[in-house]
């Protein structure tokens, strides 16, 4: 079974996509890593992030890989820390932007996508990577609300650069952030994580009671 949880930035998906997968016994695919370590790569070699042609090449000639415990990384080194820093926040909708580069990603994600029960979390994921997939949620917040848990994930930036940065990105990611027609979509603005997780495996429960 496939799990797809989308929505924008600080919408809880992370949490909740890794907190379910942990209840369930699912493995966890995070895709917006794929992407920050793409970028971080892209930054280290110098390249010109707005170009196409070489972030495709890149892309093509270094596979992002997870290990069992999470941990990210490519061309051989590990970035599962890097990749959350805010110069990477602030250029992944650049990088994420290519087709070249969003050809190579997905066909990634659906290859692991398609290994058993999984979580997987992003932007397309149930309207582009997994149309398939079984269950899809789409969780949004109000904007004050994911801006102030991203500043608790980045506490060295000041809470204005971090909203000011927060909408840049959406306003770049928005033509791939919206909801498959048919995904539940959650609110979390006032909701604990728990809950979310706990509404999202009961709606996995009554699917696969449904498609029995
Ligand atoms: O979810 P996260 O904040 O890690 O995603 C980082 C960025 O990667 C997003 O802002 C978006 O530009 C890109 N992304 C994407 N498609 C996905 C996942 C992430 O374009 N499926």
């Amino acid at each position: 079974m496939i799990v797809a949880i989308d929505g924008p930035a600080g919408a809880g998906k992370s949490t909740v996509a890794r907190n379910l997968a942990g209840r369930l016994g699912f493995r966890y695919l995070d895709t917006g890593a794929m992407y920050r370590a793409l970028t971080w790569l892209a930054m280290r070699e110098g390249l010109p992030l707005a170009e196409a042609e070489p972030i495709g090449e890149l892309a093509r000639r270094n596979p992002v890989v997870f290990d069992d415990a999470g941990r990210v990384s490519i061309a051989g080194a590990d970035v599962t820390a890097a990749i959350r820093q805010a110069r990477i926040d602030r250029m992944v909708s650049v990088v994420a932007r290519h087709h070249d580069v969003r050809e190579v990603m997905r066909e990634r994600q659906r290859d692991l996508g398609h290994q058993g029960n999984v979580v997987i979390e992003g932007r397309d994921i149930g309207t582009v990577v997994a149309p398939d997939a079984e269950v899809k949620i789409y969780l949004q917040a109000d904007p004050d609300i994911r801006a102030r848990r991203r500043q608790a994930e980045r506490p060295d930036i000041g809470a204005d650069a971090l909203a000011t940065d927060l909408r840049a990105r959406d306003k770049l990611d928005r033509e791939r952030m919206q909801p498959a027609e048919d995904a539940v979509l959650i609110d979390t603005t006032d909701l604990e994580v728990d809950d979310v997780v706990t509404r999202i495996e009961a709606l996995i429960r009554e699917r696969a009671l449904t498609t029995q």
